[in-house]
């Protein structure tokens, strides 16, 4: 009895792989097949008594899960894109497991970098993206948001500068940022193969404009397109090393940071200035900050590997306002769409 129902539900799943029907959808569902997935067999219905009579193959939407966890919140997606968001929270203070957050100092963390700094508005600004995601192609990116202040964790440096030495809750929150941030990379990689980071920061700085970084300085930047391709050693650590060994038209590493089809050139074309871009290959004397932790422990640097690129996107206060939140994000998600229909191989978004 246990084969035959094994069977009939075989016979089940290839019917449902072979036929492009799935069930019609319910008032306001989504039309869209490329926005369900399969998510196998809903129910099992019984053996039926004649073959004729097995019901068609029920395939399910994709439904969003979100967690909260230790501080942290993590929303699944369909799209390979990942944001992250470490320094928007303006939680103050708390507990894990009747342990208290410890507040972070120069001297407790040994941060050659330390700052307690604030991203203003930038976890409005994601869930805008978000929602602009959504609105343009039916489905959703993975989202990774902090959810206690810098303060306390700096979710953007490595585990030793970014809680106080010996710190219990804050050290549980930093692992449970990265180990979601890994999970959303290890899904992205199972369903689409590659995908891209975009991690959100922002700036006070005097220049309106979208600060990408690929962990290359601005020196680095400031050398001619000839001396970044003759050594590959610029590409190697960027953030979007695995895109430049692999894409679709071949376009190479330095076309990739700052040429015509360059996320910078499609950003600016969306209407948010930034740098670099071929107009803008890098940015001088002005302020720059070319990426993070994140970006260099998640990207696809040589030394990390994967086939997740990363980009650091350092918004401006004006791309930050609320009264622009959508604006912003409308822009942003049409360079994304844009570059990554361009070089990745991927059908997520559509032909
Ligand atoms: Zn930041």
């Amino acid at each position: 009895m246990k084969k035959l129902l094994y069977f009939a539900l075989l016979l089940f799943a290839l019917s449902c792989s072979a036929q492009s029907g799935y069930l019609p959808p319910q008032n306001g569902e989504n039309t869209d097949p490329e926005q369900t997935e399969d998510r196998g067999v809903a129910e099992i219905p019984g053996l039926p008594s004649d073959a004729d009579t097995i019901e068609v193959p029920v395939h399910v939407q994709f439904k969003r899960d979100t967690i909260i966890e230790h501080y942290v919140e993590f929303r699944t997606g369909n799209i390979p894109v990942i944001i992250s968001v470490p320094h928007g929270s303006t939680v103050e203070g708390g507990s894990i497991n009747g342990e208290e957050f410890v507040l972070r100092t120069k001297e407790n963390t040994g941060d050659p970098s330390f700052s307690t700094v604030l991203d203003t508005r930038t976890i409005l600004l994601a869930d805008c993206t978000d929602a602009e995601f959504q609105r343009k192609t039916g489905k959703y990116p993975y989202m990774i948001i902090a959810g206690i202040r810098r303060k306390y964790v700096d979710f953007n440096r490595s585990k030793q500068y970014a809680i106080p030495e010996g710190s219990v809750a804050n050290g549980i929150a930093w692992d449970t940022y990265h180990d979601f941030v890994k999970a959303a990379k290890d899904s992205v990689v199972m369903k689409f193969g590659t995908g891209l980071l975009l991690d959100f920061h922002g700036h006070s700085h005097d220049v309106k404009q979208v600060e990408l970084g690929y962990i290359l300085s601005s020196s680095d930047l400031g050398l001619s397109d000839e001396v970044l391709s003759a050594n590959d050693k610029y590409a190697k650590k960027s953030s979007i090393y695995s895109l430049s060994l692999k894409n679709k038209t071949n376009l190479s590493f330095v076309e990739l940071l700052r040429g015509e089809f360059s996320f910078g050139d499609y950003l600016h074309k969306a209407g948010l200035p930034c740098v670099p871009r071929s107009k803008k290959p890098n940015p001088g004397d002005e302020i720059y900050l070319s990426g993070g932790y994140i970006n260099k422990a998640h990207g696809s640097a040589s030394n990390v590997g994967g086939t997740i690129d990363a980009i650091q996107l350092e918004f401006d206060s004006t791309a930050r306002k609320s009264a622009n939140c959508e604006d912003t994000a409308y822009s942003l998600v049409s360079a994304v769409i844009s570059y990554m229909k361009k070089h990745y191989y991927t059908n997520a978004f559509g032909k």
